[in-house]
């Protein structure tokens, strides 16, 4: 890829990783472990990240500083913090919640969404947080399926997505509230503070081994039916050291993931990772708002900010100049994940805040950072950048007699795969084993996404092997097509599908959301035919454009090309529980 040529230039020194390859060689588990969990490990993740720094320097320091949709603010200080999930964690114990027992959140970003999920880690329950914009059916299916026994809630969502289906959730033997009306308690529910106005501030932590499991987190639903990957409490370690290396955060930042706990990214990096490293949490309850969002980098001196291709894209839509004028002085380092981050919006970065962005790849399964573009490394704007100290990373093809060819050659496309053993690693899929033991070929674990790697290591993002669009022989990655499109100005966002076609197979369609105030009319489709034909070649380039207003999206904001080659060909339109809007 020409791409590959173009280097933004970072400058080694300062960061948490002067220099990447001497990081890779010292680094082993075994270390990091130790030095996560000290001479009395191993720990319980809560341990981790609240009381070891209840109980020493850290304790006034704050832990989480929350700011309410409507102008709200709460600090609460690592003691506090410790105090509050130690009694949430007693009101569990009394309600015989045990070891193993599911715990479901479904609350909004407010302080006893943190709360309530290290409380229940505390007692070794293993929580799921949900979004809380789902509607019933999915919250319903999620509950059965993580056969929740608890569900921490607000009143409010109770009444209006819970309560009906109730009757229908046998197993769900409590549901605490948090009051967020003035109308009277619901019939079988608690309320939550009440119950822990009465409980003690006192928790001990049983003994926790590292595969205890801590964390139910549901996949995307991308490519299909959302998949349940259960984590344990030793993912910490990685949370840890992943935070460190690949988003160069320190106690002494501020930290902004921007990402709800109902997906992974929100609480292995939104909670858990900093308050392990013991930094200042900021959690916005309100929902994406360009100017908002640039109000509390600037106001709340946030100097790491991870946030998602999705939002980035939106924020370009508003312009260069609503970036520049507030002043980011404490912002340092800005990291992006979960869909390719174009090489435009990496350098865009520089012109709004000063700052490149830095993309990274992980997965709901790999349950913390593998790949990325460090504070330290020179930069290749396209390329999720390079494997985490710790991590070995390899591109497989698989045969067919069920082994593995390992791809050596620069530029040549494979599957994404990781060696085992990493501690944030997945350790199955709920009530589908068999799906989990599918995913692993001997040592490695196969990502079901495409990528490259050039001459000097860097990978680049090909594609899911679902959207692999197979046309006149070719395979054909839709983030080349995509990225193509996007080069164009008149371009705001692209999907790339294939759609079956007598003579080639497949043909390569693009779904095209022009900029604001361009006009998606038949000239700017010659044009933009004529723009990709030209980057990419005839073979490769899309031979169809249709415009949209928007393109279908889950609510971790990723698209959904599954749906929209569905839409396209009159089929089924699968699972659709976590789009953003039908
Ligand atoms: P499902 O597995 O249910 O289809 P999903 O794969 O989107 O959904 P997640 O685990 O939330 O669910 O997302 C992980 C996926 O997101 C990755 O496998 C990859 O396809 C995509 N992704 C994440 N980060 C990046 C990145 N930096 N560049 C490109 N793709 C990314
Ligand atoms: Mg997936």
């Amino acid at each position: 890829m020409s791409a590959a040529m173009d280097v933004l230039h970072q400058p080694p020194s300062g960061s948490n990783m002067p220099d990447y390859e001497q990081a890779r060689r010292s680094f082993s588990w075994a270390a990091e472990r130790a030095a996560v969990w000290g001479r009395n490990g191993p720990l319980n993740m809560a341990q981790v990240a609240v009381t070891r720094h209840a109980q020493g320097e850290g304790a006034d320091r704050i832990a989480l500083r929350w700011r309410g949709r409507t102008g709200d603010r709460l600090d609460l200080s690592y003691a506090a913090l410790e105090q509050a999930s130690n009694r949430l964690a007693n009101v569990l114990r009394a309600l015989t919640m045990g070891p193993g027992d599911g715990v479901f959140l479904l609350l909004g970003r407010i302080p006893m969404l943190h709360v309530a999920l290290l409380g229940a880690l505390k007692q070794r329950c293993v929580v799921t947080p949900l979004f809380s914009a789902f509607g019933p059916e999915p919250i319903a299916t999620r509950l059965r399926l993580g056969a929740a026994k608890l569900l921490v809630t607000s009143s409010s969502l109770y009444r209006r997505k819970v309560q009906a289906l109730r009757p229908a959730l046998p197993q769900l033997r409590h549901v605490l509230l948090v009051r967020d009306d003035d109308e009277p308690l619901p019939p079988s529910t608690h309320d939550v503070q009440a119950l822990m106005g009465a409980a003690g501030i006192d928790f001990a932590i049983a003994p926790t081994p590292p595969d205890t499991p801590a964390l139910l987190h549901f996949t995307s639903g991308t490519t299909g039916q959302p998949k349940g990957a259960l984590h344990v409490h030793e993912a910490i370690v990685g949370h840890c050291s992943s935070a460190r290396l690949a988003l160069d955060l320190r106690a002494d930042d501020v930290f902004w993931c921007t990402a709800d706990p109902g997906w992974v990214t929100g609480t292995s990096y939104g909670i858990l990772a900093p308050l392990a490293l013991g930094a200042t949490l900021l959690v916005d309850e309100a929902e994406f708002d360009v100017e908002r969002w640039y109000g509390l980098l600037e106001q709340e001196r946030v100097s790491v900010w991870y946030t998602a291709p999705t939002a980035v894209r939106m924020m370009m839509r508003a312009g260069t100049e609503a970036a520049r004028a507030h002043r980011f002085s404490a912002l340092r380092f800005i990291a992006s994940v979960g869909e390719p981050l174009h090489a435009q919006a990496v350098r865009w970065g520089l012109h709004a805040f000063g700052l490149p962005l830095h993309d990274n790849w992980w997965q709901t399964e790999t349950g913390g950072i593998m790949l990325a573009n460090f504070a330290s490394m020179d930069i290749r704007p396209g390329s999720m950048g390079k494997p985490l100290p710790g991590i070995e990373a390899a591109l497989v093809q698989r045969l067919p007699d069920g082994g593995l060819r390992t791809v050596e050659r620069a530029d040549e496309t494979g599957e994404l795969a990781l060696r085992r053993g990493w501690p944030s690693m997945f350790r199955t899929y709920l009530n589908e084993e068999e799906r989990y033991r599918r995913c692993f070929v001997g040592d490695w674990y196969l990502s079901g996404d495409l990528a490259r790697r050039d001459a000097d290591g860097y990978y680049w993002f090909v594609g899911r092997a679902d959207d692999m669009i197979k046309s006149a022989g070719h395979l054909i990655g839709p983030f080349e097509v995509e990225a193509a499109l996007m080069a164009h100005p008149a371009v705001q966002e692209a999907a790339v599908i294939g759609k079956p076609e007598p003579v080639l197979g497949e043909m390569v369609k693009a779904f095209v959301v022009p900029k604001a105030g361009v006009a998606g009319d038949e000239a700017l489709r010659r044009t933009l035919l004529g723009f990709a034909r030209q980057r990419l070649g005839a073979a490769v380039a899309p031979k169809e454009i249709d415009f949209a207003p928007s393109l279908p999206k889950t609510r971790s904001g990723k698209i959904l090309r599954r749906l929209l080659r569905a839409r396209e060909l009159g089929l089924p339109e699968g699972d659709t529980s976590t789009l953003e809007s039908p």
